[in-house]
């Protein structure tokens, strides 16, 4: 097809007879077909370089299997939308959000649904709030918890308490008002840059938490890449086992992202497809130090390499592996590379509320210059109410936090982080050894991957590890289920260091319970059939079978409904 058969006859004529009637002006008619020539010449290159850069990450075999997936996810959606099953669909997701809704909000409880004409006494806020703090919960307390309370003790709690109460109204906006909230944080964001190796010149800020710390790292990268290279389509890639703060990221503030499989045995992200995947929109590779649901940390000295080569920005989420991973040499364990002595890491996110044992609410971003800090910071020079000058994503901030961190960094120190790496990762390996040591887990179950650190993920051989799960929520254990590949796993704690043996007994005999029922259903002739479905194995186990998620969702979004319901 010519370009010029492309436009309306009724254009065409009148062109025409723009023509007949003022040929002087043909010239210009010229151009305009060269002008929509180069227009167009431009959008066939924009898609074959897309397509070729699809065909190069994924491969021919692997681009077919997306388009084919992606048929599937839309015709599913279609399915679900149907007439009759929509109605069917919806009710099953009210009935499930129900039975969560019995169990999540306690009932028989002071309701406060509009405020007090008359503020309560201090006294009765304290009886309240006393109240609330005794609700029946998951005793986290005594080491039920998987992650969630990293340390826990009183003292430290006691002295963190004590420090919110000195700078109860601080803020760091105001530096001049707050000057001891200034100084602390500068110190922490210090002490935990000298963790990681910082060089000379390295910077950061502290945030709210490892989510806010991924956040500003990717858009750090990706506003330096307009600054500099002028990318206006931002990609990055990412392990499929890196933190869902990630594809936050990509969300949030429009970065394509590609996800790159963690294959057994290592499984650590496919260093081959990441490569493949790389194409002048990359902004960002990925690396975690460890990942969130296996506890394995990426090949980062690879990464580093390749982010060297093609002159791309590395981010290392160390939000798990926070003040472990750096001592896991100093406490005789086995180590890997990870910092920022690697030259091709540029940022780094720790968070100190995980094993830094901070309050809740802090974590840090960490660069490898204050040159590619700045691409974090929000400024407007012009505003109204004054040249507004902010860090990152938050405005006003609660300075309280920042001295509960301070307070927990002096208090427990290098010694006392350093023995804590032995007795969480000493229980971690502990953990392994028994799972891979006990004959009657050994055949059951098989851990993923070489934990280094504080994780440990297992999957099932024969059984359905959602069954095992809800055997162990039943036992009054809080772990994660993970999926694709099914999972549990734990993230050892301070508390689970004193209570760990419990859990590998209950899961012994968990695992021994739920053999002996998969046993009598084969001998009945029954198969999974007979099988009575508890609450992580339903969800699951649709999930996992699912072409398209949207009911999943839907369930998520209702759950998310229901916390905000008073
Ligand atoms: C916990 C965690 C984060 C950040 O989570 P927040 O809940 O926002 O603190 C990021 N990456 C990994 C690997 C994590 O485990």
């Amino acid at each position: 097809m010519s370009a010029a058969s492309r436009i309306p006859v009724g254009l065409m004529e009148g062109l025409n007879q723009v023509k007949k009637r003022r040929p002087a002006n043909l010239s210009a008619l010229v151009n305009l077909d060269l002008l929509r020539n180069i227009v167009f010449f431009f959008f066939v290159l924009r898609w074959t370089r897309r397509a070729f850069w699809k065909v190069k990450g994924r491969g021919i075999i692997g681009s077919l299997v997306e388009l084919y997936r992606n048929i599937g996810r839309i015709l599913y959606g279609y399915f679900l939308r149907a007439p009759g099953v929509r109605g069917k669909v919806q009710k099953q997701v009210n009935d499930a959000l129900a039975k969560t809704q019995a169990k999540l909000i306690a009932g028989n409880l002071t309701k406060y649904l509009t405020l007090p004409k008359e503020g309560l006494s201090e006294e009765a806020v304290r009886k309240e709030l006393e109240t609330l703090a005794n609700l029946d919960h998951t005793k986290w307390e005594e080491g039920y918890v998987s992650g969630a309370v990293y340390h826990g003790e009183e003292a430290l709690m006691k002295l963190q308490t004590e420090s919110f109460g000195k700078f109860t109204v601080a803020n760091p906006i105001h530096p001049d008002v707050f000057p001891g909230v200034r100084k602390m944080e500068a110190e922490i964001v210090s002490m935990v840059l000298s963790l990681f190796n910082a060089p000379p010149g390295a910077a950061g800020t502290t945030t709210a938490g490892g989510t806010e710390s991924i956040l500003v790292c990717c858009l750090a990268a990706r506003q330096r890449a307009y600054a500099e290279r002028g990318i206006t389509e931002p990609e990055m890639i990412l392990p499929d086992t890196a933190h869902v703060a990630f594809r936050k990221a990509g969300d949030y503030f429009k970065i394509k992202v590609h996800l790159v499989p963690c294959p057994a045995p290592s499984y650590q992200v496919d260093m081959k497809a990441v490569s493949r995947l790389i194409n002048p929109n990359t902004i960002l590779l990925v690396g975690s130090a460890p990942n969130f649901p296996h506890g394995i940390i990426d090949d980062i000295s690879a990464l580093s390499k390749l982010a060297v080569k093609r002159k791309i920005w590395l981010h290392v989420d160390c939000c798990l592996g926070s003040f472990l991973v750096p001592y896991l040499e100093k406490a005789g364990f086995e180590t890997t590379p990870f910092d920022f002595r690697l030259k091709g890491v540029s940022s780094i996110s720790c968070d100190t509320h995980k094993y830094g044992f901070a309050p809740k609410g802090n974590s840090t971003a960490l660069y490898r210059s204050a040159e590619l800090r700045s691409y974090q910071y929000y400024v407007s020079p012009d505003w109204s109410g004054g040249v507004y000058a902010s860090p990152g994503i938050a405005g006003s901030r609660p300075g309280a936090l920042i001295a509960g961190c301070w307070t927990s960094l002096l208090n427990v120190g290098e010694n006392g982080y350093i023995d804590a790496c032995v007795k969480i990762v000493g229980t971690a390996k502990k953990i392994t050894d028994k799972i891979r040591e006990t004959p009657s887990l050994e055949s059951e179950l098989e851990i993923i991957g070489r934990p280094l650190v504080s994780v440990v993920a297992f999957t099932s051989r024969n059984l359905d590890i959602y069954d095992i799960y809800d055997a162990l929520t039943a036992k009054g254990w809080h772990l994660n289920a993970l999926q694709d590949p099914p999972a549990i796993h734990v993230a050892v704690t301070m508390p689970i260091v004193k209570i760990w043996e419990r859990l590998m007994a209950d899961l012994e005999a968990v695992v021994e319970a739920e053999r002996e029922k998969e046993r009598a259903r084969i001998a009945e002739g029954k198969g999974a059939k007979g099988k009575s479905v508890g609450d992580s194995a339903a969800l699951y186990g649709v999930a996992g079978s699912l072409p398209n998620k949207s009911v999943v969702v839907d369930l998520a979004t209702g759950f998310l409904d229901l916390l905000y319901k008073a």
